[in-house]
């Protein structure tokens, strides 16, 4: 008398492989081999498109642009808001 006794145990892959979001690191793979295109100043942003060497992520790295005061043109007079 044979009993079939499976533990069928499902082995979830629960773990948090979570992936930094952050500039220089792929959001998809966490890889930090990004390949930058020409960026693109936007309204209140710059966008810098990239393709992640890895996984082959057709990303896009956007800058807010926040305004921070005035300088004269060569740098010796600050106006701080
Ligand atoms: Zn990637």
């Amino acid at each position: 008398m044979s009993e079939t006794n499976e533990t069928n145990e499902t082995n979830e892959t629960n773990e948090t492989n979570e992936i930094r979001i952050e500039q220089g690191i792929c959001p998809k793979c966490g890889s930090n081999d990004l390949e930058y295109g020409p960026n693109e100043p936007k309204d209140e942003s710059i966008h810098y498109p990239y393709i992640c060497q890895k996984c082959k992520f057709d990303g896009v790295e956007v800058y807010c642009i926040e305004f921070a005061e005035h300088i004269s043109s060569d740098g010796k007079e600050v106006f701080q808001a």
